[in-house]
């Protein structure tokens, strides 16, 4: 993308716009929360202007058309992610949520003792958890697939982890740590040979580059509205049609039901058997406007410019031999940990927002990992589509006025 185009984008954001403790802002932590454009902001605030009615539930005229566009909603999300049926997917409150479901329903009813779990080291906590917690119930087994010394995932490692005991491999798209997409349909590949259901994590993938869950042969994919410009407390769960219609529900009550007598009761068919009580109606509306917003850019142009911008973050990063870089430095995506040495990563982060650069520092959810790292935490900054190479002049600027400021040297 030109700059022009970007400019024209960075104008939907206003937010963009403010000033930060007296600085230009620069936005990058875009991996914990992306920010909402004007025209999915109108779009929202009309429909609670004109729309707004509880869905599934009348024939009224506002009920019908809330109903219609949430249905819609789903319809988007489909086929954003090429799933085959749209009663494949299943809207929750995040991608948290959807991995607990699937640990809740599919692992409860398909885990047994001694079976194994595969995950990688590289998991956020809430791809982890759960699983964690399931084997505990379970007196099941599980296993981390390590990295190797570029800290990329060991496919290698990969093959002898997952064995004929295994039922189920966890795993994320890409990292929200290490600047790295896995090779996930090798990773599918393998587990399916020995009969393993995949559940991926597709939190930090969606909005960043096409994702096709046909093609990958993803089981499961799970990803949050608010990592792709759509309100909080929205998410996804896809997953295939044969394994969604074998699961138990999750939750009860109303709307997710067929029959109920006192002392029994019969599920309502996909998807709804999954959605019980008033759903985030405006959270999946908004979650279709953002998907419309990204087709208009386009996901291919956006992978582009993202690798673009993330290369040159790289070429000025590791310059800087006072920083050390996590993940590999070859195919990097737009996520960038790193350490300034002797500096700890929490007054890193504050006097960079001291510059008007918002960026994270911690465990970002993955302890695990950081102790594989060796680490206790790190600083995170990370890319979108509405940034640009000033942000990261200033990111570089920042970094190096930071260690001039605790170090005394550049
Ligand atoms: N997985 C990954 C890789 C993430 O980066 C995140 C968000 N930091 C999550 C899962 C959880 O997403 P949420 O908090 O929106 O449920």
């Amino acid at each position: 993308m030109d700059k022009e185009a970007i400019t024209k984008i960075r104008n939907d954001f206003p937010i963009l716009k403010q000033k930060i403790n007296g600085n230009r802002l620069a936005y990058l932590d875009n991996a914990a929360t992306m920010q909402m454009p004007v025209p999915i902001l109108h779009k929202i605030n009309s429909f609670y202007q004109t729309s707004y009615a509880n869905v599934h539930r009348s024939v009224d005229t506002l009920g019908f058309n809330a109903t219609k566009q949430y249905e819609e909603a789903r319809g988007k999300v489909a086929s954003f992610i090429n799933a085959a049926d749209a009663n494949e997917i299943i809207f929750t409150s995040g991608c948290t949520d959807s991995l607990n479901l699937v640990a809740a329903t599919y692992g409860e009813q398909n885990i047994h003792e001694q079976d194994e779990i595969v995950l990688t080291i590289m998991e956020h906590h809430s791809n982890l958890l759960p699983w964690q917690q399931l084997a505990k119930r379970k007196g099941a087994i599980l296993k981390y697939i390590d990295l190797t010394e570029s800290q990329t995932l060991d496919l290698d490692d990969v093959k002898k982890k997952i064995t004929a005991k295994t039922k189920i491999v966890a795993i994320a798209h890409a990292s929200n740590i290490l600047g790295m997409m896995n090779p996930i349909e090798k990773v599918i590949k393998i587990a399916h040979q020995v009969g393993a259901v995949v559940v991926v994590d597709g939190a930090q993938a969606v909005s960043h580059f096409p994702v096709d869950v046909q093609k990958m042969d993803a089981d499961f994919y799970t990803f949050s509205g608010h990592k792709m410009l759509a309100p909080t407390g929205i998410g996804v769960l896809y997953g295939k049609k044969q394994l969604l219609d074998q699961m138990t529900p999750y939750r009860f009550g109303g709307e997710m039901i067929d029959n109920v007598t006192k002392y029994n009761a019969t599920w309502a068919d996909l998807p709804q058997k999954f959605e019980a009580g008033t759903p985030n109606i405006i959270g999946a509306i908004g979650l279709g406007y953002a998907i419309d917003y990204l087709h208009e850019i386009g996901m291919n142009r956006i992978q582009t410019y993202e690798n673009e911008l993330s290369k040159y973050l790289m070429q000025k990063i590791e310059k800087l031999d006072f920083v050390d870089i996590y993940g590999p430095k070859e195919n990097h995506t737009g996520v960038f940990s790193f350490n300034l040495k002797n500096i700890h990563p929490h007054d890193v982060a504050t006097a960079l927002d001291m510059q008007g650069i918002e960026v994270r520092a911690g465990h970002h959810c993955a302890q695990p990992l950081m102790r594989r790292l060796g680490v206790e935490s790190t600083v995170r900054a990370s890319l979108s589509f509405y940034n640009n190479k000033e942000d990261i002049d200033q990111l570089i600027a920042g970094i190096s006025e930071t260690e001039e400021f605790f170090n005394g040297t550049k």
